[in-house]
């Protein structure tokens, strides 16, 4: 075998014969080689070199690379713990009324100051029913105009307003209905601000069709009321009474005030004209599209929290 051939195969079976893959046979062969040839063992010395260099590289990329697994959990957990705090606190920024009537009244204002009839509320009475607080005000600014507002009741016990209406009374006592709906049913809010004497009682007609009404009576019992009323209940009632299953809808047309002697005295509280009043405001809010950024803001969170644990 001429030299030339030996350096190509010392060449070849070097790097196997620095991981000690070699038998002793073939070890013996290059190390004589290599003590005699100089291309050779200046080959062998600078490939040592590298694979000495090479068994010290995956300590230092062990080290590096627990660093950067601790630094990729860490931010992983903090983009999760950030989306979470961004989420309650666009949770808390809208659920943010405490039930007080100076608060509620500051909620409905606001809620409505878009409004060039936006009318600056005074709380009468506020009731909660199904995790909905129902709010009867009136308007310092006009004396005819009362309204009722809506809050829906959050996690943080605190209350995020989603809807405010006020128009015109044509009742001198202030004697306003308005009907809402919740998650349990229909309910009619019946309030009123005046209800002195002579008032004794009110009467809500309800008609089916063509049918004859049914009248329900309440009586009165304070100079100031906020009374919630369940159509549920009242269909019921009225469906045992009638034995007919239609649905029953409020005539407000056909209201009634009365005196402690059942006598209907509706006009005697009319005012005479409130077409000349103005201010009527409404206003609207739907708590849906809050839980859709906040299911936004988590989704970013985990997302992020993927990107950052993610191996690559
Ligand atoms: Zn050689």
């Amino acid at each position: 075998m001429n030299k030339e051939w030996t350096c190509h195969i010392v060449e070849d079976l070097l790097p196997n014969y620095l991981e000690g893959l070699t038998s002793d046979e073939t070890n013996q062969f290059i190390e004589e080689h290599v003590n005699t040839c100089d291309k050779c063992n200046e080959l062998y010395m600078e490939m040592k070199t590298n694979v000495s260099t090479d068994e010290n590289i995956p300590k230092t990329e062990l080290n590096f690379f627990k660093k950067v697994k601790k630094a990729r959990l860490f931010a992983s957990v903090s983009s999760i713990i950030i989306a979470i705090i961004g989420a309650y606190l666009l949770y808390s920024s809208e659920f943010s009324y405490t039930n007080e009537p100076s608060v509620l009244a500051g909620a409905i204002t606001e809620f409505t100051s878009f409004d060039n009839h936006s009318p600056e509320a005074y709380v009468l009475e506020s009731r909660e029913v199904n995790g909905r607080l129902i709010v009867y005000f009136k308007d310092v600014n006009n004396p005819d105009v009362y309204g009722f507002a809506q809050f829906v009741k959050g996690w943080n016990q605190k209350y995020r307003i989603i809807r405010v209406n006020s128009n015109p009374v044509p009742f001198a006592s202030g004697f306003a209905i308005y009907q809402f709906d919740t998650r349990g049913g229909t309910y009619y809010a019946v309030g009123c601000a005046q209800c002195t004497e002579p008032l004794n009682g009110y009467e809500l007609p309800f008609a089916a069709g063509i049918e004859d009404s049914e009248i329900f009576s309440f009586e009165i019992r304070h100079h100031q009321f906020l009374n919630i009323h369940s159509d549920d209940e009242i269909q019921q009632v009225l469906q045992e009474q009638t034995g007919e299953v239609y649905t029953y809808q409020l005539d407000r047309s056909e209201l009634k005030l009365l005196d402690s002697e059942g006598n209907d005295i509706t006009d005697l509280d009319k005012t005479v004209d409130t077409t000349g009043s103005s201010g009527s405001g409404t206003g609207k809010a739907e708590t849906f599209l809050l839980y859709v950024f906040m299911t936004i803001v988590l989704l970013l969170g985990g997302v992020l929290a993927r990107y950052f644990w993610s191996e690559k």
